[in-house]
């Protein structure tokens, strides 16, 4: 399959939600100077279509909607964001609304094959490669990427990161047990799905960043990647 050659040209991240593989993969492509691709946030704009246009989980409508409303990323300033109807959805993907049903969404076979086309051609079209991040990037997507990591961190680590990524800095000791039944919900049904469950590919390296500064973080992929990238 011609996706394959592709292969040499990716990093994938991945790892359940919150630990911190978007903002690691983020760091790692600005340093390598590769495009970060972030595959949640394509699954969340596909989310956002289906929510608006009220199609319930009807793959099929979903994918035609998806199609029908140019859902994509695309290139900000050097940053992929995603759009829908040519507007940057960066913001509104992040909603409470989205965030609950997007793992339904992404357990539709027919979705997956789409997304995944999408994130296969994105890299056809970049001249450099991409670092990107998800639950199935390096098993599914890109499975002869020239680098997998697997990222993990202690579930209340994890809420904790996601309360101050949402801004919300006088969050109690109950709030972060709520942050953490949903961020465990959706970390339950991403694992258990039937169609490229989240699971670390048997070939990746794993990092554990409960205890890591984030540019620690950054600088063991980046390491990691440069002399397989041929960069000194
Ligand atoms: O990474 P983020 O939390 O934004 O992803 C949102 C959801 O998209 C995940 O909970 C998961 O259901 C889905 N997803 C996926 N496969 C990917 C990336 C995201 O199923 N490669």
């Amino acid at each position: 399959m011609r996706w394959r050659l592709l292969a040499s040209r990716v990093i994938a991240i991945d790892g359940p939600a919150g630990s911190g593989k978007t903002s690691t993969a983020k760091a790692v492509a600005a340093e390598l100077e590769l495009a970060h691709l972030d595959s949640g946030a394509l699954y969340r704009a596909v989310t956002l279509v289906m929510l608006d246009a009220e199609l319930r989980l009807d793959e099929r409508r979903i994918v035609e909607a998806a199609n029908s409303h140019g859902v994509g990323l695309r290139d900000v300033h050097g940053s992929f964001h995603p759009f829908v109807d040519g507007f940057d959805v960066s913001k509104v993907v992040r909603s409470q609304d989205v965030t609950a049903q997007v793992s339904q969404v992404a357990a539709l076979p027919t979705v997956r094959d789409w997304v995944n086309g999408v994130l296969r051609q994105l890299v056809a079209d970049h001249p450099a490669g991409a670092v990107a991040d998800g639950r199935d990037v390096g098993t599914v997507i890109f499975p002869d990427a020239i680098l997998k990591v697997f990222l993990t961190a202690s579930l209340e680590e994890r809420a904790l990161r996601r309360a101050k990524q949402e801004g919300r800095v006088d969050i109690d000791g109950d709030g972060v047990a709520r942050l953490s039944r949903a961020i465990q919900e959706r970390d339950t049904a991403d694992a258990s799905r039937a169609v490229a469950p989240l699971v670390a590919a048997p070939d990746a390296l794993h990092i554990d960043t409960t205890q890591l500064a984030f540019g620690e973080q950054v600088a063991a992929v980046v390491d990691k990647a440069k002399p397989l990238l041929g960069i000194a």
